[in-house]
């Protein structure tokens, strides 16, 4: 039965932009509702995932209205950006920022600063950086190594082979809370080839559990996306990131924001 659900790619670019907090509610109601109904075809609890609003390239006033309409988390994948949103937003002491979008080691000092989770961790040079300019600010972060699950070469993340010796290497760093994994499956129309990308994030999860270090619980499942993410749910997802299906489309098309994942061709 879940197998015949589909992906919903082709709504991008159909969203409309909310204007009120009214219109960021009723968004996020059926954002809620589309997961309810996904837990429920697989008997699993919809408190047991958590929506991350993915407010990357909307301007501060649209966060605004998240904010008022109850959102407490936003997601965003530029660092230089977060940081400006962030800044702007200080005095919201109970708004959270989570970077999920690839990271350069040099930038993992503004990480540090503002961030409470991180998603996309893929490298040791960067755990190493963002542990230390987190012990140097009395700070800590939860993060969520990021795995290539669909093999495409010019994707982000770790080789699904190497993330359990990557994962034992980690417990060095104090100042990172390892909670899990993340993967952004297969931009794809083809439903069932994008299911598999979920389902080997979990089968991974549930091996790493077997032989994670003492006191690393690894159970986050990061996946699902506005057009994927009732197959991540049947699949095991505890996070959801949602950007289009709550904040309206965005502006520019995905291939300005991802240029190797939606474009092969264009230049990087
Ligand atoms: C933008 C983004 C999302 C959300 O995508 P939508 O199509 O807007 O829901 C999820 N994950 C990552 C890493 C992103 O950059």
């Amino acid at each position: 039965m879940t197998s015949e659900t589909l992906t919903r790619h082709d709504q991008h670019g159909l969203y409309p932009e909310p204007r009120t907090v009214e219109d960021f509610c009723s968004n996020l109601a059926t954002v809620q509702a589309r997961i309810a109904a996904a837990c429920q075809r697989v008997g699993r609890d919809p408190a047991s995932v958590r929506l991350l609003p993915v407010s990357k390239t909307k301007p501060q006033a649209s966060l605004s209205l998240a904010y008022a309409a109850g959102c407490r988390w936003l997601g965003e994948n530029k660092v230089q950006e977060a940081f400006g949103k962030w800044e702007s937003m200080q005095d919201l002491t109970d708004l959270h920022w989570s970077v999920i979008g690839h990271l350069q080691t040099n930038k993992a000092k503004l990480v540090a600063r503002f961030a409470s989770e991180f998603q996309a961790l893929d490298s040791l040079r960067l755990a190493e950086a963002l542990d230390r300019h987190l012990q140097a600010q009395g700070r800590s972060l939860d993060v969520f190594v990021q795995v290539n699950t669909s093999g495409e070469a010019n994707k982000y993340g770790l080789n699904p082979e190497v993330v359990p010796a990557f994962i034992r290497q980690l417990s060095v760093f104090s100042a990172l809370r390892v909670r899990g994994l993340m993967t952004l499956a297969l931009f794809s129309a083809e439903a069932e080839r994008v299911r598999q990308c979920f389902i080997l994030l979990r089968q991974l999860r549930d091996q790493l559990q077997q032989c994670a270090p003492v006191g690393m619980e690894l159970d986050a499942l990061s996946m699902g996306m506005s057009g994927d993410f009732e197959i991540a749910i049947e699949e095991g997802a505890t996070v959801v990131r949602v950007g289009q299906a709550i904040f309206g489309a965005r502006a520019l098309p995905d291939s300005h924001y991802w240029p190797t994942r939606f474009d092969p061709e264009a230049p990087r």
